[in-house]
C-alpha cells in the first residue's frame, strides 16, 4: 500500500514536472519552427506544401496552429510564405500597420483560448506604408484610414523622441509600433494576459526585412 502511494506521488510529480516543462517549451518550439521556416524562405529551400485530397481531408478535421501572427496587410508580407508554413500551421491576423482593434484582439483570443496556439508574434516590416503615412500625415485623415493612423501615431511620437543620430525614422517607428501593439494585446486582453501569466502563451515582437527576407526579434521592453 505504502509503496503504491509513493509510486502514485512520484507519478503525479513526474506528470506535473513534465507538464510544466512541456508548457514552458511549446512557445519556444514555435519560435524555432518560425525561424527555421524563415531560413528556408531566405535560402529558397522551401518545403513542398501540402495539397491533394488526403491533405485536405486532414485539414477539414480541424486546426491546431502553433502560432498567431499579427502582421501587416502589405502584399509583400504574407506570413505563410516568409515563414514557409503549410496551411493549418499559423493563425494570421492582418491589418494595415499590424494594429489591433477589438475584432483583431478577439481573433487572437480565439486562436489562443480555443485553438490553444501557444505563441503570439507581432510582426512589423521594412518600408511599412501605414507607418510612413502616419509619419507624413497632416491634419485629419479620412475616417477609416484615420483610425489606423491614430493607432500608429503614439509609436511615431515615441520614435521621434528617441531617434538616435543616423537612425531611420520609419524603421524606429515600425519597431516602436511593434512594441506598442504587443503592449495593447497584453493590456486589452484579459484572456491573453492570463494565459501569459500561466506560462501557456508567449508574446514576442519581430521585424521583417523585405529586402533580405530575414525576420529578426524585436525586444518588447
Ligand atoms: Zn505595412
Amino acid at each position: 500500500m505504502k509503496t503504491s502511494v509513493r509510486l502514485l506521488s512520484l507519478l503525479t510529480l513526474f506528470v506535473i514536472l513534465t507538464g510544466f516543462v512541456y508548457a514552458e517549451n511549446i512557445p519556444d518550439q514555435g519560435t524555432a519552427s518560425l525561424q527555421e521556416g524563415n531560413s528556408r524562405y531566405i535560402s529558397g529551400q522551401t518545403l513542398k506544401k501540402g495539397s491533394g485530397d488526403e491533405f485536405r481531408t486532414e485539414l477539414a478535421k480541424g486546426q491546431h496552429p502553433f502560432a498567431v501572427i499579427v502582421a501587416c496587410s502589405d502584399s509583400r508580407v504574407a506570413p505563410e510564405i516568409i515563414f514557409d508554413q503549410d496551411l493549418g500551421k499559423i493563425f494570421v491576423v492582418r491589418t494595415a500597420g499590424n494594429v489591433v482593434d477589438p475584432i483583431a484582439l478577439g481573433s487572437i483570443e480565439y486562436a489562443v483560448e480555443h485553438l490553444h496556439a501557444p505563441l503570439v508574434v507581432v510582426l512589423g516590416h521594412e518600408s511599412c506604408g501605414a507607418v510612413k503615412a502616419t509619419i507624413e500625415s497632416k491634419g485629419e485623415p479620412e475616417v477609416n484610414i484615420g483610425a489606423i493612423v491614430k493607432k500608429i501615431m503614439p509609436a511615431v511620437k515615441r520614435a521621434k523622441a528617441s531617434l538616435k543620430e543616423g537612425e531611420d525614422l520609419t524603421y524606429r517607428s515600425v519597431v516602436e509600433n511593434v512594441k506598442g501593439v504587443a503592449e495593447t494585446i497584453r493590456k486589452k486582453s484579459t484572456i491573453i494576459a492570463r494565459e501569459m501569466h500561466e506560462g501557456k502563451v508567449k508574446l514576442i515582437g519581430a521585424y521583417y526585412s523585405i529586402s533580405t527576407g530575414k525576420v529578426e526579434a524585436v525586444a518588447l521592453k
